[in-house]
């Protein structure tokens, strides 16, 4: 028998997965001939093998320097560029993907096709051999064929072309990970020419919070012509904020937000059913004092959160 076990160096040190995995592997670090690491541009794997094992994976520690140094230059590879400038990434292999194929809590196979065309990357993964992982490691692939990681993306691959297509099509300088929705590169809104104004009131207070001041937010758009040449209605918006911590905190990603033009957008307003106008782009604010979430006003238990939630969906945290 054999086991494999992965440890992901990009984990945050508050995840608890990772530091379990870590004890693990400290204890089991000791071992023998027959545990060999491979590391895949930050993530490693452990490959561990008795007897009777996959002959395969025998053939894969027996030749282990071998493998290890053709990944090491695989990854020294050029990158890129188009890529580069939105998320340092890390070409995946057949090896790679042979080994978590084997690996003994290895319970789905979707990330052994592109998570944009789901073509599986390897035919019948099972029937590999030895020459066909040394040729897969050393070819110089063309960008279209080439399997790839994001920096963040744990465990799940692309085809590099398919990847520049998505963002040439979206003719983006961001992508959103359609796996795990984990954004890479700065994402920008389409909010036409405004201004966000920010004052503190000493004497204003937000329903439930009676120790500080408010922070007021002043958004004004006003009325404009878009590049198709249609034009728009401006508007003019207040929210409110308690002036403490939180409120603060959430006040420097309403900043980011709105610079990163994602606060507005032009279009229908839900309350008025005018088109051509500015309005908000989903990005929750309080527009009250008082009257609790069914006024858009305080107190709102969950308010935070949820904005911080809506921020991170468009990679402001
Ligand atoms: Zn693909
Ligand atoms: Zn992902």
């Amino acid at each position: 028998m054999y086991s494999l076990s992965w440890k992901n160096e990009n984990q945050s040190p508050n995840n608890q997965q990772t530091s379990i995995t870590k004890g693990k592997m400290e204890i089991e670090d000791e071992a023998s001939d027959d545990v060999v690491y491979f590391n895949f541009g930050g993530s490693k794997l452990k490959v561990s093998m008795q007897e009777n094992q996959d002959p395969l994976i025998m053939q894969i520690v027996v030749n282990k320097d071998f493998l290890q140094q053709s990944l090491t230059e695989k990854q020294k590879q050029t990158k890129n560029p188009k890529l580069s400038k939105i998320s340092n990434y890390h070409y995946g292999t057949a090896l790679e993907l042979f080994l978590k194929h084997h690996e003994s809590k290895h319970i789905t196979t979707s990330d052994e096709s592109c998570s944009i065309c789901m073509c599986e990357f390897v035919d019948n993964i099972t029937k590999l051999n030895i020459i066909d992982l040394t040729e897969d490691l050393q070819a110089k692939k063309a960008d279209e064929d080439e399997i790839i990681r994001l920096e963040h993306c744990d465990g799940h691959y692309f085809h590099l072309g398919c990847l520049l297509r998505y963002i040439d099509s979206h003719s983006s300088s961001h992508i959103k990970c359609p796996n795990c929705s984990k954004i890479y590169g700065v994402m920008m809104g389409t909010q036409p020419q405004g201004t966000m104004r920010v004052t503190v009131n000493k004497n204003m207070q937000c329903s439930g919070y009676h120790n500080c001041g408010t922070i007021v937010i002043e958004y004004h758009f006003p009325h404009g012509q878009l590049p198709n040449g249609r034009n728009y209605s401006g508007t003019s918006r207040v929210a409110y904020l308690p002036d403490n911590e939180e409120g603060r905190e959430v006040l420097a990603l309403l900043r980011t937000s709105f610079d990163r033009k994602l606060t507005f957008t032009v279009g229908t307003s839900v309350t008025t059913g005018r088109s051509d106008t500015v309005v908000w782009n989903g990005v929750h604010h309080k527009t009250n004092l008082s009257g609790g979430s069914s006024h858009f006003g305080y107190p709102d238990a969950t308010y935070f959160s949820r904005v911080k939630e809506e921020l991170a969906a468009r990679g402001v945290s």
